[in-house]
């Protein structure tokens, strides 16, 4: 089957409260997650997906307020459709990873996260060689810690989330007490232990999170359930310090270390480099 051609079975998008949507890509194994967030003025994307559905032609159908495209990070399932919106959006993206971004994604990378392996329900199987390839953007703007979105009757505010990767931004509505957590919390397997990850910032942006004030009443992370449970970010904030104080991992395969907490487990290259204990 062709993605492109059965776009509303790509996508599962939902308003989980007045103006917030989010768009799921339940059928690959990422089951990323990319928000909409309207306001009486304007609207933010969060987020592109894996490029493999019409994300533009699905946010048409949700909204024809001026838009803006934040992209959380660079990594290929979160910047898959923003060449859609070129020319028509701002596109902003810190700048740790604008280089990715303007990278691009090569089909020869594609095209094992994108394997039959990793697809599932009416696409198992599906030939999605059109999107094999996420063409290199260039961000119309940069976001930095503290930046506000005004969207008319309401206000987003750029996080410093790095840790998963450098220049991992999330959103925060403090009126609302909504945490767009992105790849920085959810209820999965928490990677840390990439080229691109650095765990003292890890450990940083979760304590960040579970230190709002507010404490977060809905939590919409990029992976995972949608919402997580808040109660979890606590929990994750001293996974990470029992972690880096020389706790022993659950298992070890292939110079990855997992550490099991139940909801979510926290993934890290084995042996920690300079951590204490290791
Ligand atoms: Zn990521």
């Amino acid at each position: 089957m062709d993605a492109r051609n059965s776009n509303g079975s790509w996508f599962r998008t939902a308003e989980l409260e007045p103006g917030v949507f989010v768009i799921e890509e339940p059928w690959h194994d990422e089951r990323v997650k990319s928000y909409l967030i309207t306001g009486s003025t304007g609207a933010v994307l969060l987020d592109t997906g894996t490029g493999v559905g019409d994300l533009r032609s699905e946010i048409q159908g949700l909204t024809n307020l001026p838009l803006t495209v934040v992209l959380s990070h660079a990594h290929w399932d979160h910047i898959g459709s923003t060449h859609q919106f070129a020319g028509e959006a701002e596109i902003l993206i810190h700048p740790d990873a604008a280089d990715e971004l303007r990278a691009g994604v090569s089909q020869k990378r594609l095209r094992r996260y994108l394997a039959p392996a990793h697809l599932s329900g009416p696409f198992a199987g599906a030939d999605l060689s059109r999107s094999l390839a996420i063409p290199g953007v260039e961000p119309t703007g940069f976001v930095e810690a503290g930046q506000t979105f005004g969207l008319g009757d309401r206000t987003l505010e750029v996080l410093d989330t790095p840790g998963h990767t450098a220049g991992l931004i999330a959103l925060w509505e403090r009126a609302t007490a909504t945490l767009f957590s992105t790849d920085s919390a959810y209820d999965g397997a928490l990677y840390a232990q990439m080229d691109d990850s650095d765990l003292p910032a890890y450990h940083a942006t979760l304590d960040l999170l579970a230190s709002l004030e507010p404490r977060p009443r809905l939590v919409l992370p990029a992976h995972g359930n949608s919402p997580m449970d808040p109660r979890l970010l606590p929990r994750m904030r001293e996974a990470m310090a029992s972690l880096r104080h020389g706790q022993q991992p659950s298992s070890v395969a292939d110079d990855v270390a997992t550490f099991d907490h139940g909801e979510f487990s926290i993934l890290v290259a084995w042996p920690l480099a300079g951590a204490a204990g290791a």
